[in-house]
């Protein structure tokens, strides 16, 4: 009989996977390197989920040559053997990242949750669980026809307004010199303009959200007073450390393309003519993650320690391209 913190603890994974089936999310399953035993034990097993709980099995080869795209809102399963292949697709795996683990499993790094000691025992009951309370979940919206045209990615901070770290007053936001010209220049040439930006300090109670929200306005109001707007604008809340199971949208979080994704699923942008420009290391990966074609990294006080960690970044995946900003003169839109 399971004790009361195994009982507690698979209760949070059934959060986990509820919210992400309810988020438009599924579970993917790698098949490279799976345990033998586990994974026919889990095909038979997930058979009788497949109308419940929406799953997939895919291979490393076919998320590498994008036949398969992961989405922010999947939650992607490995088992302890499957550790080193997180780290040979970061570049292109979305979604958060679970590690079933025997035991005394390193957390590596982009790995979201470890459920450790999980048995497949553990696992089956979980779903068990699920399939006999399971609501199948509201459809989500449908948006228009696709659109196909790019995108500008703007990050926020050191972007479209000065950086004041976790800034909860609207008085203090600032627009940054000659970003109006900039949007403004992107809707003529018929570029949708988006905003997606890190903001853990509402994930960890720095900043509420009716400060967030007003500090939001303040820069939309600002924009707005000289003609200029954003079409969408993304943010993720989520941080690293301490997040308690069943809070989703790890997949959100630069480096990684989630908030990029969003705005494709919304307004149907082409990646490949798209631009994005953020002051980071992490805003340029997450651009390249999600396929934009040309990244820019502006100018800021951090720029030398940025370019350093793309250039590691570089010695791993040469295939990164990105060029460097003084001003936004030296945007090319
Ligand atoms: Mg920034």
């Amino acid at each position: 009989m399971a004790s009361d913190t195994g009982i507690f603890k698979m209760m949070q994974w059934e959060t986990l996977i509820r919210e992400t089936v309810q988020m438009g999310g599924q579970l993917v399953f790698l098949k490279d390197k799976a345990p033998v035993d586990q994974d026919m034990y889990l095909e038979t097993l997930l058979s009788h989920f497949r109308y419940e709980i929406p799953f997939v099995r895919r291979s490393v080869a076919d998320i590498q040559s994008a036949t398969f795209r992961t989405k922010a809102t999947d939650l992607i399963l490995f088992f302890e053997e499957q550790g080193e292949l997180i780290d040979a697709l970061n570049s292109v795996l979305q979604g958060q990242r679970l590690i079933l683990a025997k035991k005394n499993f390193v957390k590596t790094p982009f790995v979201d949750f470890v459920w450790s000691d999980c048995s497949l025992n553990d696992w089956t009951q979980v779903l068990g669980s699920l399939k006999q309370n399971w609501k199948k979940p509201p459809a989500l919206p449908q948006f228009g026809e696709a659109s196909q045209a790019p995108c500008l990615f703007l990050d926020r901070d050191d972007v479209v307004v000065k950086n004041v770290p976790y800034n909860k007053e609207a008085q203090k936001v600032q627009l940054l010199p000659g970003i109006i010209e900039l949007i403004n220049s992107a809707h003529k040439k018929g570029y949708w303009v988006a905003l997606v930006t890190n903001q853990s300090g509402l994930g960890r109670g720095w900043i509420s959200w009716k400060e967030y929200q007003a500090v939001h306005q303040q820069m939309l109001s600002l924009l707005a007073e000289k003609g200029a707007w954003i079409d969408e604008c993304v943010w993720s809340s989520f941080i690293e450390e301490g997040v308690p199971v069943g809070n989703l949208y790890a997949g959100l979080r630069k480096p990684r393309a989630g908030m990029l994704q969003m705005v494709d699923e919304k307004l149907h942008v082409r990646m490949e003519t798209s631009i994005l420009v953020g002051d980071s290391a992490s805003d340029i990966l997450a651009g390249y993650s999600a396929g934009v074609g040309r990244l820019y990294l502006l100018s800021s006080d951090k720029l030398v320690k940025e370019q350093a960690s793309l250039e590691e970044f570089k010695k791993k995946d040469p295939r990164l391209q990105y060029e460097w900003a003084q001003t936004f003169a030296d945007i090319i839109l």
